[in-house]
């Protein structure tokens, strides 16, 4: 009986142990998303949450973020090349 109680606790210790290195794995992941959920404007520079810009891949790595001011300014000055044009 004794040896059943020791395995049982060794068996419990290795249950805590694997729980709390997946919660410190967990914690890591969390702060890791944190600071990947905000990226720089390509054009203007400044940071801002990711879900609030444009995204777009050009090439196989390369990421750009646009913010919704450049994007602004970028239609505008299109569309001044438009009238100036037509
Ligand atoms: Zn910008």
């Amino acid at each position: 009986m004794v040896g059943l109680i020791g395995i049982a606790v060794i068996v419990l210790i290795v249950i805590f142990s694997i729980f709390y290195g997946y919660g410190l794995f967990l914690k890591r992941e969390n702060i890791g998303n944190l600071s990947g959920s905000r990226a720089k404007c390509t054009i203007c520079g400044k940071t801002f949450e990711k879900e609030e810009m444009v995204e777009r891949a050009i090439g196989i790595e390369k990421l750009y973020y646009f913010c919704g001011e450049c994007i602004n300014a970028l239609h505008i000055d299109y569309l001044n090349k438009k009238t100036n044009k037509g």
